[in-house]
């Protein structure tokens, strides 16, 4: 078993995590801590947020043995953790709840909230509409454009959608802006993070808010593997890092299993259009915490890229950055058209239309397969459903999609495509 018991009391994580925050909002900190250690263990929170995650969310979510593209790849079972199916299709409604539930019991009436490819936006907004609260949403310009449908989908929801006009116009941004906004009004404001960053007690708070995805994982494996059996390796994406998170820190003890978290790759590692903070990054602090940032010799932040707005952000929770400082979790990378072939991949042979973000997993699961033995397995946790994408997918994939040359097996074995 591997020992590990983090953060320590002042939400390190190592040497990363801390609370970097101005002075307006040591106050509000403090406060969301003391309830969070509050409410973290009191039976009543904990039962309704189970009783939240059953009956509004769905959960379960369910392990699907993606058998016929584990034949096709040839190795080892690939398994999803089915996170798309959750109400609004991610697993951000898992810790929008826990939050929520915080702002309701610390008498914040006006809610904020950063999205990237508006998932956790309508999460959010989700949450809003059922308990009465306010909600407005910082998002990227850009993201804006490529995540419409989640836009009109917030707005449906009574949310408030403020586009982000500065720096990129993307994640970044528009977590700058939620933090500008929590400053001005933080009396009434509580603010929901989306991710595994941020001040403490973000990190440490969302992550376990998610966890409940590789508990779950760690009961339905076994039916699959035999008794006590768990997966060789669990894959799982990285933009923030809270869906990698959720899923892997039940497996952390267990030394057998490999994690792996997949950040967006871009146009190439070394192309310098990417995302991949913990691969290509250096230690900084970023948002709140100390971490692994994508930053110029100045310390400015570079300019990222993904074709997924979700993974869009120069830096990653604290958490990664000290289980790759340890070993115990491992970090790749997966192209934008890498990425786009698994989406394809996924849809026409097992039937599910993955999030553009899900499909950097996918599609490492589907090289690492390969690797291994036909009695081994992979975990990937698919994060989300890929509605919001198709416009994306549409415009990049082109219509002679299916007559290329790497995609020609694909209809003629499946037969799918007429
Ligand atoms: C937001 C999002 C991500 C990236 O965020 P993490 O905090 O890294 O999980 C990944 N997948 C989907 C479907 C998302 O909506």
């Amino acid at each position: 078993m591997f020992e590990y018991q983090y953060p320590d009391a002042s939400g390190h994580f190592g040497r990363f995590g801390g609370s970097f925050a101005s002075e307006t909002l040591t106050h509000a900190l403090t406060e969301l801590r003391d309830a969070y250690a509050k409410y973290q263990n009191d039976p009543e929170f904990v039962a309704e947020f189970q009783s939240e995650l059953a009956h509004f969310v769905g959960r379960p979510s369910p392990v699907y043995h993606a058998a016929r593209m584990s034949r096709e790849m040839g190795g080892a079972q690939i398994y999803l953790k089915r996170e798309d199916l959750n109400h609004t299709g991610a697993h951000k409604i898992n810790n929008v709840i826990g939050q929520a539930m915080l702002a309701r019991r610390m008498g914040k009436p006006r809610i904020i909230a950063e999205t990237g490819a508006g998932q956790h936006g309508v999460a959010t907004a989700t949450i809003c509409a059922r308990y009465g609260l306010e909600c407005i949403v910082y998002m990227g310009a850009e993201d804006v454009k490529r995540q419409s449908p989640n836009v009109y989908r917030m707005r449906l929801l009574g949310a408030t959608v403020v586009p982000v006009e500065s720096g990129s116009r993307t994640l970044k941004d528009a977590l700058n802006e939620a933090m500008r906004d929590w400053v001005a009004n933080v009396d009434n404001t509580f603010y929901i993070i989306g991710t595994v960053a941020g001040p403490h007690p973000y990190p440490a708070m969302v992550r376990d808010f998610q966890k409940v995805i590789g508990e779950e994982c760690l009961t339905q494996m076994p039916e699959f593997l035999g008794a006590d059996r768990q997966p060789d390796a669990v894959v799982a994406c990285v933009g923030g890092g809270s869906n990698a998170m959720g899923i892997f820190h039940p497996y952390i003890p267990f030394e057998n299993t490999r994690l792996i978290g997949v950040e967006a790759a871009g146009e190439g590692l070394d192309s310098g259009k990417h995302s991949a903070s913990l691969q290509r990054g250096s230690s900084g602090v970023l948002h709140g915490n100390r971490t692994f940032i994508l930053q110029n010799e100045n310390g400015q932040i570079t300019e990222t890229h993904s074709i997924s707005a979700g993974l869009d952000y120069p830096g990653v929770g604290p958490e990664h950055a000290w289980l790759q400082e340890l070993g115990r979790a491992q970090y790749v990378g997966i192209t934008d058209q890498e990425a786009l072939d698994a989406f394809h991949y996924l849809c026409r042979t097992e039937g599910i239309i993955p999030a553009l973000e899900s499909s950097h997993a996918v599609a490492y699961a589907m090289q690492l397969a390969k690797t291994m033995r036909a009695d081994q397995s992979i975990l990937v946790n698919l994060s989300g459903r890929g509605d919001k994408d198709i416009g994306t997918v549409a415009d990049l994939s082109g219509a002679d999609y299916y007559d290329r040359p790497s995609m020609r097996g694909l209809t003629v074995k499946g037969g799918a495509a007429q």
